[in-house]
């Protein structure tokens, strides 16, 4: 998961990495106050998870509190590669004497960490590896032994200044459990400091956990709660539910702790566990239909998150028809069969729309189909195989296409 440049400063602050004295704003209001408790000059930069933000448009120094707030106003709102600044950071300005480039990342082609360093930072390191990849230094890096900032800085040739820096950088990757941590420019000011101007952390969403938040480190501990252990459908943290704003249903799927991916065909598909979930993607292509989305519930498929996945299955308005295929395991197919019951009970009108075909297999199947046909829902049918299913589902997703 990517962090905006703000929560990757707050985390640089955390562990020593210097960073320009600033905060957050989301109206050019408070921006100007930012500025004026600041009360030095400021740059204003729009805070959106895509790079490039200093071309397009979305980094303006501003000289004082007034120029700040007509600066973020002209930012707020803007858009940028597909993203809307719906916040800004007012920073201290700082004056770059030089711009390096340092980043810390996992080489998965490699097997390792890589360490990436230049003294050319600033602007696309993308064309410095391109044009003069003499330029972009390249360390890989023992996990186990971990970075010598001092050699690293030498090897690149940066000041001496940036080895500590460095060190912390990686201290960073490693006690943050971040996949990514890239720092351009890193900026060292005419006194020979060095300060990150801007920072992208991705964070290893397996190790969200691992983060201050309702759900996380913290809050697990004060709840006497083993740290990382969550409830299903809980979203994983604070740092998820900042990230994961907006308002698509993958979005939507991902704060109640669902795996929902988003396909371009007809069928909704829903099931528990992913190679069970694939293997219905293949069926209900081979039966002549494509998959609109898939949602796995996984192992504990109760009434509640049968809901939450046929809720947000429905609310694609790609859906045609929709396949639930379940094989009961601990979840048993009564279970699944309640839950589904008590979801149509839940979704009213809107469960009533579109066909929902049922293949219930394994665990006390018998139970859970009876269940499903004393509910006499009109939406409903039942196959007893999975080829059957999909080849039902299918049917109804085309016709009349
Ligand atoms: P990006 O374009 O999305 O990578 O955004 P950056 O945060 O890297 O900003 C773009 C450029 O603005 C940087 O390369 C810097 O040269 C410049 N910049 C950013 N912050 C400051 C600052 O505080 N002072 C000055 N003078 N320039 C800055
Ligand atoms: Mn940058």
């Amino acid at each position: 998961m990517d962090l905006y440049e703000y929560q990757a400063k707050q985390l640089f602050n955390r562990h020593g990495v210097p960073v320009p004295r600033g905060g957050v704003a989301v109206t050019p209001d408070e921006a100007r106050s930012i500025a004026a408790e600041l009360d030095t000059p400021v740059v204003i930069k729009a805070q959106v998870k895509t790079g490039g933000r200093g071309k397009a448009g979305g980094v303006k120094p501003a000289a004082g509190p007034a120029a700040a707030e007509e600066a973020a106003g002209r930012i707020l709102g803007m858009d940028i590669k597909g993203h809307t600044a719906h916040s800004v950071l007012v920073e201290e300005a700082t004056v770059p004497f030089e711009e390096y480039y340092a980043a810390f990342l996992v080489d998965r082609a490699n097997g390792c960490f890589l360490a990436m360093v230049s003294t050319e930072g600033g602007m696309d390191i993308e064309e410095v590896a391109a044009t003069r990849p003499e330029a972009l230094t390249k360390v890989p890096i023992d996990a186990l032994g971990g970075v010598d900032g001092a050699a690293l800085a030498r090897t690149a040739g940066l000041p001496d200044a940036a080895a500590p820096v460095l060190d912390r950088l990686w201290r960073v990757m490693v006690e943050e459990g971040a996949l990514l941590v890239e720092v351009n420019p890193l900026a060292c000011t005419t006194d020979q400091r060095i300060v990150a101007l801007d920072g992208k952390i991705t964070l290893d969403g397996n190790g969200l956990f691992r983060h201050e938040g309702p759900h996380g480190g913290q809050a697990a501990r004060e709840a006497g709660r083993p740290v990382g252990e969550r409830e299903a459908g809980c979203p994983v943290g604070e740092w998820a539910e900042r990230g994961d704003e907006g308002d698509g249903l993958e979005a939507r799927a991902r704060r109640r702790g669902l795996n929902y991916v988003k396909l371009d065909g007809q069928v909704g598909i829903v099931g528990n566990g992913a190679g069970l979930v694939m293997s219905t993607l293949d069926v209900v292509a081979q039966a002549g239909a494509q998959p609109a989305n898939f949602l796995d519930i996984g192992g504990g498929a109760s009434a509640k998150v049968m809901a939450d996945g046929l809720e947000i299955i429905l609310s694609d308005p790609d859906v045609r028809s929709v396949l639930v295929n379940v094989f009961g395991g601990i979840t048993t197919c009564d279970a699944v069969a309640t839950g589904i019951v008590s979801a149509l009970e839940l979704l009213g009108e809107r469960g009533r729309a579109r066909p929902i075909v049922v293949r219930l297999d394994g665990n006390n199947a018998e139970v859970g189909r009876r269940i499903l046909s004393d509910a006499r829902h009109p939406a409903l049918r039942q196959v007893s195989t999975m080829d059957g299913a999909a080849e039902l589902a299918a049917r109804l997703a085309t016709a009349g296409a």
